[in-house]
């Protein structure tokens, strides 16, 4: 490789779903030079919610690759069998691995293509190179520690993943957390709490609580949320299809009432839900210490934090019951928002480059099926989105479902419009290709 290459690719993040798109070059019989440019430190998949018993809310055979090549050597079947693993999981008899195994199948692969990643590196800002008006390629600028770097591509594949959310007017600190970082937290705390809240009803608020509740023995959980109770999510056959390769075809063609009626329809596959026998075993444990008299776990239902407020040793929490509007002041060790994930502008890093890339009558950029972004005709490189695409694309665009078939689909798009050769010519950041 020369000093300074041009990148077919550059991917910002190595997530799950750019490391499906570096396998999926790895296999391509063609040459495709690329490289991944991660902020974190090393490989990490949420590893703050790595908690030690949960499992994997999609089949192991949704991972980086198998629904795209079945044959590949990068299966979660083939980790197995490298872990001498395999009759032991299938003994098992599920199709749901332990987070914590998937994630050590995520670090294998990753490992495995190592050479293209740089960790460390976060991408701050991305340049238009231009060649006789045309952009053809980006300057992509990464900072590690102190140091910028500057790497040039002909595409730009974004799968940045999305960003914690909180409620309006609620702020992290020591003792207020989003539940991305709750290990990690809870390994600082310097004594066990007395009293603890989670917010929200989702599959990350109830794991957080039973998680605090077998964690702390000797501490009250309060899990507060507006709706009545936990929903059960809705992984049926049928309703799953939502999440097939095809269904993202049929998606993306239907007009835009039809887009919202299925997401509406089928949110319940994925949005403020969770596992059955969780929310069993809460209820279970709720109804147990209800008999004992010793309640423990408590559930303000139909209800919202109105105000959480540092006391210096804690944090006092006000709880609202949205039916009555009676208050209940919680003093608390700790707050946990478990409150979900929300895209960001997936165009954010590009700078003056944003204002050339297409977006429809809701400020959403038009994505093509290829996932590339729609942009004006003299942009010629070419930008493409992993995630924030559910307006386009569907609701399995945030999730693993079609990772290894979308990045197949990226790849042949990325190959299929190269017309320029492949030779990695010298360059200078800042200066057009020669
Ligand atoms: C706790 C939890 C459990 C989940 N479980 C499931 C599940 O069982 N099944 C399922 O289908 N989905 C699940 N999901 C959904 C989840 O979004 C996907 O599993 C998956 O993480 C998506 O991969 P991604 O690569 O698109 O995004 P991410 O995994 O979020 O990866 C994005 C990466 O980009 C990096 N990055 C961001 N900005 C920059 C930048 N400027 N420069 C460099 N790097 C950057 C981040 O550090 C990160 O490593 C879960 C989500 C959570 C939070």
């Amino acid at each position: 490789m020369p000093a300074n290459p041009v990148y077919d690719v550059i991917g910002v993040g190595f997530g799950p779903s750019n490391l499906a798109l570096a396998i999926a070059m790895a296999e391509a019989g063609e040459e495709v030079t690329g490289l991944f440019l991660e902020r974190q430190p090393r490989f990490g998949w949420h590893r703050g919610m790595l908690i030690e018993d949960a499992t994997m809310q999609v089949s192991f055979l949704k991972d980086l690759v198998t629904m795209r090549n079945p044959v590949s050597e990068f299966s979660f079947l083939s980790y197995l069998h490298s872990a001498d693993r395999l009759a032991d999981f299938i003994n098992q008899k599920s199709l749901f691995p332990l987070r914590v195994e998937f994630h050590d199948y995520l670090e294998w692969a990753a490992g495995r293509l190592g050479h293209l990643a740089r960790y460390g590196h976060e991408v701050i800002a991305v340049e238009p190179v231009t060649e006789d008006g045309a952009v053809t390629c980006f300057d992509v600028t990464a900072r590690n520690g102190a140091d910028t770097t500057t790497y040039r591509a002909r595409n730009l594949v974004f799968g940045v993943g999305l960003e914690p959310h909180l409620p309006d007017g609620a702020t992290l600190s020591d003792r207020v957390w989003h539940n991305k970082d709750l290990l990690a937290r809870v390994e600082r705390l310097t004594a066990d709490p007395r009293r603890v809240a989670v917010v929200g009803a989702g599959q990350s608020a109830a794991e957080v609580t039973k998680f605090l509740h077998d964690r702390f023995p000797r501490a009250e959980v309060c899990a507060v949320f507006s709706r009545y109770g936990y929903s059960p999510s809705d992984d049926s056959p049928f309703a799953n299809r939502v999440f097939d390769p095809d269904a993202v075809d049929q998606y993306f063609a239907a007009p835009e009432h039809v887009k919202e009626m299925i997401l509406d329809y089928h949110a319940n596959t994925n949005y403020s839900v969770v596992d059955t026998e969780l929310i069993e075993e809460l209820y279970r444990r709720t109804y147990q210490e209800k008999v004992l008299g010793e309640p423990r776990l408590r559930v303000f239902n139909v209800s919202r934090v109105a105000e959480a407020v540092e006391t210096g040793d804690g944090v006092r929490a006000t709880v609202e019951s949205l039916t009555t509007h009676e208050k209940t002041v919680l003093d608390c060790d700790v707050v946990v928002y478990a409150t979900g994930y929300r895209p960001a502008d997936p165009l954010r890093l590009l700078g003056s480059l944003r204002a050339r890339c297409r977006r429809d009558e809701r400020n959403r950029p038009v994505v093509g099926r290829d996932y590339r972004v729609a942009t004006d005709a003299a942009l010629r490189a070419g930008v493409y989105l992993q995630g924030s695409t559910e307006h386009s694309h569907g609701i399995s665009s945030s999730l693993l479902s079609t990772t290894a078939v979308r990045a197949g689909q990226i790849l042949q798009s990325i190959t299929g419009r190269r017309d320029a050769p492949l030779a990695l010519s010298g360059w200078l950041p800042g200066r057009a290709i020669e």
